[in-house]
This record gives structure tokens, C-alpha cells and sequence, in this order.
């Protein structure tokens, strides 16, 4: 028995998410008394898999190879059973990213396990295994019984506090035990987001909608985000008619941000806006409207103008860097 955790790279590298994802799968592995494995797919960095060590990872199974150099679902999803397979493992954890979300079910398939996806609690083993996770956009909680023998889990961004449970990581490459399957998909291009922050893992965003008028006055918005080190975002009326791109639709229908904070300017608090941006930790909403039904969602509120409030929080910003 093992707990096994894909531990996934971008260009190489890990990201906060991963120490989150390592932090949770060994303080499961801790509840269930077993070995916590980590299994890397692809050309990830030796120093970011040593750098896992701090969050209680000691062991890690690496496959790599031209058939392994850009993620491709199916191919990690084998690559990820036969480390699983390997390793004995009976629960495996997944970041719930797209590749996570991706590769999950094709793995407790192959696994025959019990999968829940998008967890945000560590799992409950009185009497059982129960995991919990969020429902209908974010406005309840199921508490999941697994009952098959093998457990697949993937884990909501931004939803386990980081621990450093310091170590040192020895690596095991297992390429040779893996056959990537015929039939997968073929990336012919990959285009790249360069320069700004990634919205899904933004600490802090500043968001906007259609209050805002038009897309010549996004410039405060996007000065406020820089002088604050945010990512921002918008509802999906700005994106439908072009004033952002779609990347940055945040909603039942666009992205799920969990960001510490998220300022909400000239958004209205549509359920459908509120069902991506209602685990941040803390929402604060500027709207000329009190009556908003953004308000009653929010931490803070300021009743009022954006074209008047927006440059007043600028400038108190700028006056404490
Ligand atoms: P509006 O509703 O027009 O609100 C603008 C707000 O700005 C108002 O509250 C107004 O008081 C305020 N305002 C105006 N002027 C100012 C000013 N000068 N200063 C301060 N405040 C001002 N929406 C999403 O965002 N994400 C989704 O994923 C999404 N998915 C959807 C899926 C479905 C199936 C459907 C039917 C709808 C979806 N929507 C989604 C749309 C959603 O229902 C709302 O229509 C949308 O969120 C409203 O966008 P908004 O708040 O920017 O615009």
C-alpha cells in the first residue's frame, strides 16, 4: 500500500500548487500509515523535485523520453497506472488542473478505482473513505464515500495549506516499464501566455465588468493589478463582446479563481460570476449600485463610482510602495 502523487511540471518547473498537492498527499499518507511516491512525467527539473523534498516527498518515480516530452492524456495516463501499479499504490493524487482533470478518470479507470474529483479535505477514515468536495459551483459541499479498493483524488487549486516536512528526494526511473499507447493525440502547436500572471493561480486578482463602459477604461484596472501584483479577470459580457480576451471570463462558464483576494469592480454578482470566484478568501466589490447582489457575497464593499473609487485605490497604493 502506498500513496502515489503526480507530481505534475510546467516547462520543467513546479509551482506553489505542487508544494500544496505534496503537502496534502503526505499528510494522507501520515492518516493512512503508508509510503507517500511521487511520480514525475516528462523533463522536470532535478532542483524542483529535490525542492518537493521540503514538503515531505522522499521518493519519486520518473518517466521520461521523446513520447513523454508534452503532456498528452492518454500516454500520462498509461505512464501514470504503471507507476501506480509499481508502487502498490492504493490512493493516487492528482492536482485537479486540466491535465489532472484529464488524465484522473482515465486512471481510475484502468485502476477500476473510486475517483473524486476537484477534493478539498484531506480524506475522512472513520469507518470509511470519505472524501469532500464542492458541488453545484461552489455552493455546497458532498461528503464522497470511496468504496472501491483504489482511490483516485484530485485536489482543488489553491484549497490545502502548505507545510514544509523537510527531506531529501531519491529518484527511481521507471521509462522502461512504460509502453505509450498508439492512438494518443498530436500536439503540432503550443502557444503561450508570456508576461503576465496566471489567472488560475493568482494570489490576488482585479476583476471588471460591464459597469466599466467599454475596454479604453480597462487602463486603471490594469495599473491597479500591477501595482498590486494581480492577475486580471473579467465577467462574461466583457469577453463576449471583445473588450477582454476570453482568457481572463472567470464564472460558472470561464475560469475558477480561488485567490486570496478578488476585486470585483462594476461586476454585478451574477450566481453564474459567483460560481468561479466564491472560494477567494476574501472579495472585495466596488459598485455604484447598493443594492448589487454582489454585496451580499462580499467581504468588504464600497458603494460608488469606479471611475472615482478605482483611481483613489491607486493612488493610495502607489503611496504605500
Ligand atoms: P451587468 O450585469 O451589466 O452589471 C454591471 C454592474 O456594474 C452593475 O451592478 C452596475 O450597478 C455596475 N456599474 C455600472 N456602472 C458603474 C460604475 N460607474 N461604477 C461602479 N459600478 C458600476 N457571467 C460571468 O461573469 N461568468 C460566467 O461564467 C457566466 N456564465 C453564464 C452562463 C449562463 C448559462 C448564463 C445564462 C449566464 C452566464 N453569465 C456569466 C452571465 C451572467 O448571468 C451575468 O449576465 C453577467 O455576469 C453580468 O456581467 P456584469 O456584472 O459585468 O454586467
Amino acid at each position: 500500500m502506498a500513496v502515489l502523487v503526480y507530481l505534475e511540471n510546467w516547462d520543467g518547473a513546479f509551482k506553489k500548487q505542487s508544494k500544496e498537492l505534496v503537502t496534502y498527499a503526505y499528510d494522507c499518507a501520515q492518516a493512512l500509515n503508508t509510503e507517500l511516491i511521487g511520480v514525475s512525467i516528462g523533463d522536470a527539473s532535478e532542483d524542483g523535485l529535490n525542492e518537493l523534498g521540503n514538503y515531505g516527498l522522499s521518493k519519486v518515480l520518473t518517466v521520461k523520453g521523446d513520447a513523454f516530452g508534452q503532456f498528452k492524456s492518454k500516454t500520462y495516463a498509461e505512464a501514470l497506472h504503471v507507476a501506480a501499479t509499481h508502487a502498490g499504490a492504493d490512493v493516487v493524487i492528482l492536482g485537479n488542473t486540466y491535465n489532472g482533470k484529464s488524465m484522473g478518470p482515465r486512471v481510475a479507470a484502468r485502476l477500476d478505482a473510486s475517483i473524486v474529483t476537484g477534493a478539498i479535505s484531506l480524506p475522512n477514515t472513520d469507518g470509511g473513505f470519505k472524501v469532500r468536495k464542492t458541488v453545484f459551483s461552489n455552493k455546497g459541499f458532498a461528503d464522497v464515500e470511496m468504496t472501491n479498493d483504489k482511490k483516485v483524488i484530485t485536489l482543488n487549486v489553491n484549497s490545502y495549506r502548505l507545510t514544509e516536512n523537510a527531506g531529501s528526494v531519491s529518484l527511481d526511473d521507471i521509462s522502461g516499464s512504460v509502453t505509450a499507447p498508439d492512438g494518443d493525440a498530436t500536439v503540432t502547436n503550443v502557444e503561450k501566455q508570456t508576461g503576465k500572471i496566471s489567472l488560475t493561480e493568482a494570489e490576488l486578482v482585479v476583476s471588471a465588468g460591464r459597469g466599466l463602459k467599454g475596454p479604453e477604461n480597462w487602463g486603471m484596472i490594469e495599473e491597479l493589478a500591477d501595482l498590486l501584483g494581480a492577475a486580471t479577470a473579467c465577467s462574461k459580457p466583457v469577453s463576449d463582446v471583445g473588450w477582454r480576451p476570453h482568457s481572463e471570463h472567470v464564472g460558472q462558464t470561464g475560469i475558477t479563481v480561488s485567490p486570496n483576494l478578488y476585486i470585483a469592480v462594476g461586476i454585478s454578482g451574477a450566481i453564474q460570476h459567483l460560481a468561479g470566484v466564491s472560494s477567494s478568501k476574501v472579495i472585495c466589490v466596488i459598485n455604484k449600485d447598493p443594492e448589487a447582489p454582489f454585496f451580499n457575497a462580499a467581504d468588504y464593499g464600497i458603494v460608488g463610482d469606479a471611475f472615482e473609487v478605482v483611481p483613489k485605490l491607486v493612488e493610495a497604493v502607489k503611496s504605500l510602495n
